[in-house]
C-alpha cells in the first residue's frame, strides 16, 4: 500500500471541499433506487444509459456495481456523479450492510469516478492504476467544467485518488472471495485496470471493453489491440463491459471490439499512407462499422483523429 502526497493530497482535498459543498447545499437524491442485475451470485451491475451524460440522465451512464464477500463488500466504479454514486450507495446498502471496504476505480473518466465522494463516509479504500492519481491531478479541472456543462448542476460529485495502486497485478480479499486486479499499459486510457471475481469467473473490464456502444479512444490504438490479446486471455465466464449490456459471455464478447479497432488502425493507415490530412480522415475511416455501433457519429471522428496522431509518426 502507498500513500500519496504531493498533488495527489491535494486533489483529495478539494474532492472532499467539493464534497462538502455538495451536501451541505443540495438534498441528495439517492432514496431512488437503480435497477441492479444480478450477473453472478453476489456481482450486481448496474447497466449504464446509452447516451451521452445529461441532466436526466446525472451521467449515469457507464456500467457500475459491487461485490459481496463473506465479510466487506467492493465497489466496482463508484458512478458518474454525486447522485449516481448516491444511488448506487444505496443498492449496496438495500442487499447488506457489510462494509464497504474497497472503492475500485477501472479508469479515470468522469462517467466512471465522479461518484467517488458518495462513498468517502464509508471510509473506504480507493484503488486504481498507479498511473491514475496523476490522470486525475492533469484532467480534474476539465473534466470537472465539462461535466457542469453537461449536468447543469453543482452535484457533479469528484473523483477521489486512490491509495492502493495496481502497478501490474494485486489482488484483494473480501472475506472468502479474492478479486484478482490487473493493470494495463495505455490502451483505453494511459491507467486502466480490470477486475476478475474468482468465485464467479466474472471479468469487469470496465472500458477496455464496450459493447454495442462505440468504443472511444483516449490512450493508446495499438496498446488497446494488444491489450485484448492479453484480456481474452483472461479465463473467465462472463464480462461486465463498461458500456452495453449487464453481462456479455467471454471472450466472444470481445470480437466486435477487435474488428473495430483493427479496422480503424487499417483505415488510419491507409489514409496516412495516401497523403491524406486529418479532417478527412474523421469523415471516411472505420465508416463500414456505423451501422453495428451505438453513438458512432459522436465518437467516431475523434476516435480517428487520436489514431491519426498515433500512427503518423511511425
Ligand atoms: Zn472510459
Amino acid at each position: 500500500m502507498m500513500v500519496i502526497g504531493g498533488r495527489a493530497a491535494r486533489l483529495w482535498r478539494a474532492a472532499v471541499i467539493v464534497w462538502l459543498a455538495c451536501t451541505c447545499s443540495v438534498t441528495l437524491a439517492a432514496t431512488q433506487l437503480p435497477a441492479m442485475v444480478q450477473v453472478a451470485p453476489g456481482d450486481f451491475v448496474r447497466q449504464g444509459a446509452c447516451a451521452e451524460a445529461s441532466k436526466e440522465n446525472q451521467d449515469g451512464i457507464a456500467n457500475i456495481g459491487f461485490v459481496v464477500g463473506a465479510s466487506a463488500v467492493a465497489v466496482i466504479d463508484p458512478g458518474g456523479s454525486l447522485q449516481d454514486g448516491n444511488r448506487l450507495r444505496a443498492a449496496i446498502r438495500a442487499t447488506t450492510g457489510l462494509p464497504i471496504r474497497f472503492v475500485i476505480m477501472t479508469h479515470g473518466h468522469p462517467d466512471h469516478v465522479f461518484g467517488a465522494t458518495a462513498f468517502l463516509p464509508d471510509n473506504p479504500v480507493f484503488v486504481g492504476h498507479w498511473q491514475l492519481p496523476g490522470v486525475l491531478a492533469s484532467r480534474a479541472g476539465h473534466d470537472h467544467r465539462a461535466l457542469m456543462d453537461s449536468l447543469f448542476t453543482v452535484q457533479t460529485g469528484a473523483a477521489v485518488a486512490p491509495t492502493l495502486l495496481v502497478h501490474d497485478r494485486l489482488t484483494l480479499d473480501l472475506g472468502g472471495r479474492t478479486l484478482a486486479l490487473q493493470a494495463y499499459a495505455s490502451a483505453h486510457t494511459d491507467a486502466d485496470i480490470t477486475i476478475v471475481d474468482q468465485a464467479t469467473a466474472t471479468l469487469f473490464a470496465g472500458d477496455l471493453l464496450f459493447s454495442g456502444r462505440v468504443p472511444a479512444l483516449d490512450g493508446s490504438l495499438r496498446g488497446w489491440l494488444r491489450a485484448l490479446d492479453r484480456l481474452e486471455a483472461q479465463s473467465a465466464l462472463r464480462a461486465v463491459p463498461g458500456h452495453g449490456p449487464a453481462s456479455v459471455p467471454w471472450p466472444q464478447a470481445a470480437a466486435d471490439e477487435r474488428r473495430y479497432l483493427a479496422t480503424l488502425e487499417h483505415d488510419v493507415r491507409g489514409a496516412i499512407a495516401a497523403g491524406q490530412d486529418v479532417n478527412a480522415v474523421t469523415a471516411t475511416a472505420a465508416a463500414a462499422e456505423r451501422p453495428h455501433w451505438q453513438l458512432f457519429d459522436a465518437y467516431n471522428g475523434r476516435n480517428a483523429i487520436e489514431a491519426y496522431k498515433e500512427l503518423q509518426w511511425e
